[in-house]
């Protein structure tokens, strides 16, 4: 087409005269040439009068229809006409025919064996030195087989659309500047009720963040990553995969030089409702551990409490034991005496021996890197219940990019849910005031600090420094065994960390942690 196009048309008209009009050939063209370059064009070529009646057609058009030259000459080009074009196609085609300007379309033909093709046609007015029509130049192509790859192409795009936009998961393409190129309904879905703008970019994003910063540059499966929804609505969960392809490059200038161009195919599921039941089983699996964590603590601290406590007597009878052995007269009084309380000491001794034997054994657990957020997270979903139950205002404001810092995450998980379940029974003995608990974790300096603040009661300046003490407790309640907050102080400094209490701005305390997120910071003291 595209010589034909040189050779004949000048901007909407057609500028060539008929080849047999020798006077206005451009010099040094001979005008048989002319001739030829038509005849053997492989563009199907028919040239009519005003009324489309043929009176040239070349070899192509012979090839593409089936009528030999002589068949046509003399007939209208309607003899290719096929009543599957509209008629308004024709009314368009004569139109632009009689403005003098150049008309291009798609016509359903018939060949000679009565079989349809697609022509892609041209048809081109041909002027005369005064500008006057005096015939037609028709050109066209079959283009039945580019058609109907076009279509097998489109079928397959609306095919591909329609299962992914069934499909019950969220799917984008993106090309490697992260921009989407393709997505379905569920992912425009998920792009309307997230509060972060484009879900692929929040998903990468996160995913970066799982690892460490660095950039998702290869294929992953399955991994979790939590949204945050717009409009006050519950952050959601989704399962995300990851396979990267490559695409051939479509532009022309790839034709020769074959590029390929990564994309992305992106696929999440909603897995929130199965999150949530997980989160059930793991909150009811976790209270588990914790309490039975908790019984054997406060267990181990009672005992060694009562040994301590046991002792202290032991160590003043053994002085006196020994002052009374300086000073017996031989055949004194004091022998039956000594006696008696050496059996005592004995007796003491053994059962202060007894009571370490019988603590129980503390349970295994190796040093890992911890997320207190996350730890935190637990253990205000184990309280969650309760929370709701005191209509308490939580506010849960985790610092993001908190550092991890090497530690037991379940002996940690036992001193926050200690520290939580103090503050709650604080707020449980505020009556008709407003019930609020903060837990906050922070950064920096190479220290990791947790808060964890409450609008209860508070607690009187004289004995803020006894809460620590074994044994010291300020609830009237008789199962309190006031061996929690020294349990959890036992814990921060296993951690090399400290603990200390303050008054609250809400009203109540805040117990203050600060722990070092330095590698080797961790004690080793258990
Ligand atoms: P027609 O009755 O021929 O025409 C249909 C409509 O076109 C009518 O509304 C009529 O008013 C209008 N019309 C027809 N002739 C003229 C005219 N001379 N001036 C103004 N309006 C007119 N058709 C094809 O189907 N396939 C082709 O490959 C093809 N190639 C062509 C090549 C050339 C150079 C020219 C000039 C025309 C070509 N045509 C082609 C158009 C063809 O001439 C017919 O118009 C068309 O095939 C419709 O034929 P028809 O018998 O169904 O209706």
């Amino acid at each position: 087409m595209a010589s034909n196009h040189v050779l004949y048309e000048s901007g909407t008209q057609l500028a060539m005269h008929l080849p047999m009009t020798h006077d206005a050939m451009p010099v040094g063209v001979p005008s048989d040439l002319y001739f030829h370059v038509v005849e053997q064009s492989t563009i199907a070529t028919s040239i009519t009068d005003l009324k489309a009646n043929i009176i040239y057609a070349n070899n192509a058009f012979t090839r593409v229809t089936g009528y030999e030259a002589d068949e046509v000459i003399g007939k209208n080009e309607s003899i290719l006409s096929d009543h599957n074009t509209p008629k308004m196609v024709y009314q368009a085609l004569w139109g632009r025919l009689q403005q003098k300007k150049t008309w291009n379309g798609v016509l359903v033909n018939r060949r000679k064996d009565g079989t349809r093709y697609l022509a892609d046609v041209t048809i081109a007015p041909v002027l005369n030195a005064d500008g006057e029509v005096t015939h037609y130049l028709g050109m066209h192509r079959d283009v039945t087989d580019m058609h109907r790859l076009e279509q097998q192409v489109l079928n397959q795009k609306t095919l591909i659309e329609s299962v992914i936009n069934l499909a019950p998961m969220a799917i984008a393409v993106l090309n490697t500047e992260g921009r989407i190129e393709l997505d379905n309904l569920e992912y425009k879905a998920l792009m309307s009720d997230s509060r972060g703008g484009e879900p692929a970019r929040l998903i990468l994003d996160a995913l970066k963040k799982q690892h460490g910063g660095r950039a998702v540059g290869r294929d992953f499966n399955a991994m979790e990553v939590c949204i945050e929804m717009s409009y006050g609505r519950k952050a959601r969960w989704y399962a995300c995969s990851g396979t990267w392809f490559k695409e051939s490059d479509e532009r022309a200038e790839s034709f020769f030089e074959r590029a390929n161009a990564d994309h992305l195919l992106l696929v999440a599921s909603d897995i929130t409702d199965m999150k949530a039941q997980q989160d059930v089983v793991r909150s009811n699996a976790m209270r588990a551990i914790l309490a039975k964590q908790e019984l054997i603590q406060s267990l181990r601290e009672v005992l060694s409490g009562a040994a301590f406590q046991l002792q202290g007597p032991l160590n003043v009878m053994g002085a006196v034991v020994q002052m009374l052995k300086q000073r017996e007269e031989p055949g004194g009084c004091t022998s039956s005496m000594i006696e008696a309380l050496d059996q005592a000491l004995d007796t003491g001794h053994e059962t202060v021996a007894m009571l370490e034997a019988c603590k129980p054994a503390e349970p295994v657990e190796d040093v890992s890197s911890v997320d207190l957020n996350e730890l935190l997270r637990d253990v205000i979903s184990i309280s969650g219940e309760r929370i709701q139950q005191l209509g308490v205002v939580l506010d849960w404001l985790p610092e993001t990019d908190l550092p991890l810092m090497q530690g037991r995450a379940w002996k940690l998980r036992g001193a926050f849910k200690q520290l939580v379940d103090n503050a709650l029974d604080a707020l449980e003995r505020t009556e008709g005031r407003h019930r609020e608990l903060r837990v906050r974790t922070e950064s920096g300096d190479g220290m990791i600090k947790v808060h964890i603040c409450d609008s209860g009661p508070g607690i009187p300046e004289d004995q803020r420094r006894r809460i620590f003490e074994p044994f010291f407790t300020t609830k009237r309640d008789e199962s309190a065994s006031g061996m929690g907050l020294p349990t959890c102080q036992n814990v921060i400094s296993e951690h090399s960390g400290m603990i200390w209490v303050e008054n609250s701005v809400l009203g109540g305390v805040c117990l203050r942690l600060q722990f070092s997120n330095h590698a080797d910071s961790y004690g080793d003291g258990i």
